[in-house]
C-alpha cells in the first residue's frame, strides 16, 4: 500500500544485501518503488534491477553532482535511448546542487553553468518524451525554480526531499508540480517542514525515503531502506490528524498519476 517514490537501490551501499532490502520493503507493505539514477552507468544498473522486480520502476537522468561525467551533447542521445525502456517512469534525478563543492578542476561558476545546461537538456528531453521529472535542489532554490517553472504545462516535476515552507510550495502546486517528503519530517527539529506537512492539500505531495540517506526516526543514523517509508507515512498521518491508511492511499494514487508505467 505504500509507495516509495525515491529510493536509490542502485547505490553501492546496497550491494551486499539488496534482495533482503527489497523483501523487507514488500513485507512492510511498500508495493511500489521508483529508483532514480545518478548517471548513465547507474541508470543501466537501475534498469537491470527493475527488470527483476515487479513494482520497481526507474527514473533515468544525470544527477547535478554527477554532471562532470558528461560533456558535449552525445550523452543526451544515450539518455533518450535508455528512457525508451518500459521500466522508465520519469526523467531524474536532475536539478541543481550548490551545496557540494565542484569536482576538482571545476571553477564554481563554470560548474553551476554546466549543471544548468545539463538540466535544461534533460527537461527538453522530458517534454519530448512526455515524461515527468524528479528534481534535486540543494541551496539552489531560486535558480532551480527559474529554470523549471517556465516548463509548467509541458511537464510536471516533483521537488524531491522538500523541506521548504507552504508559501514556497503553493505556486509550484498551482502550476501542476508536486513535492515529496522524506524521513526529515520525523525528526524532532523538523520545524517549518512539519507545518508544511500539516497544511498542504492532499494530492500535492508524495512520500519517499531517499534511501540510503535520511533514515526516519526510529532508524535515524542508520542506512535508510525503502521499508522505512512506512515510518514517514505514520509521522505524516500523525501531523495531519489522519489515519495512516488514508495517507498511504492518497499518496499512492498521487504517485500513480505522476509516474509512468505502473
Ligand atoms: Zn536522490
Amino acid at each position: 500500500m505504500f509507495f516509495d517514490t525515491h529510493t536509490h537501490l542502485g547505490s553501492r551501499q546496497f550491494d551486499a544485501d539488496l534482495a533482503p532490502v527489497i523483501q523487507r520493503a514488500f513485507d512492510a507493505g511498500v508495493t511500489r518503488m521508483v529508483v532514480p539514477a545518478t548517471d548513465l552507468e547507474n541508470a543501466r544498473r537501475c534498469l537491470a534491477l527493475a527488470k527483476e522486480h515487479p513494482g520497481i520502476r526507474v527514473a533515468v537522468g544525470i544527477h547535478p553532482c554527477d554532471v562532470d561525467s558528461v560533456s558535449g551533447s552525445g550523452w543526451i542521445d544515450e539518455l533518450r535511448e535508455l528512457a525508451s525502456d518500459k521500466k522508465v517512469a520519469a526523467i531524474g534525478e536532475v536539478g541543481l546542487d550548490y551545496y557540494h563543492a565542484p569536482p576538482e578542476g571545476w571553477e564554481t561558476n563554470a560548474w553551476r553553468a554546466h549543471q544548468a545546461e545539463c538540466l535544461r537538456l534533460q527537461l527538453e528531453l522530458a517534454v519530448e518524451l512526455g515524461l515527468n521529472v524528479v528534481l534535486h535542489n540543494r541551496d539552489s532554490w531560486e535558480d532551480l525554480t527559474a529554470i523549471v517553472m517556465p516548463y509548467s504545462g509541458r511537464l510536471r516535476a516533483v521537488f524531491h526531499c522538500y523541506t521548504g515552507t507552504l508559501e514556497q510550495a503553493l505556486p509550484l502546486i498551482e502550476a501542476g508540480h508536486l513535492v515529496s517528503f522524506t524521513g526529515i519530517v520525523t525528526f524532532k527539529n523538523a520545524g517549518q517542514i512539519a507545518e508544511t506537512v500539516r497544511t498542504l492539500p492532499g494530492g500535492a505531495y508524495m512520500l519517499e525515503t531517499d534511501a540510503p540517506y535520511l533514515a526516519p526516526v526510529p532508524h535515524r543514523g542508520r542506512r535508510c531502506e525503502p521499508a522505512f517509508v512506512a515510518d514517514t507515512a505514520r509521522a505524516v498521518a500523525k501531523l495531519r490528524g489522519q489515519e495512516v491508511e488514508e495517507v498511504a492511499s492518497v499518496t499512492t494514487s498521487t504517485a500513480l498519476g505522476f509516474f509512468q508505467g505502473f
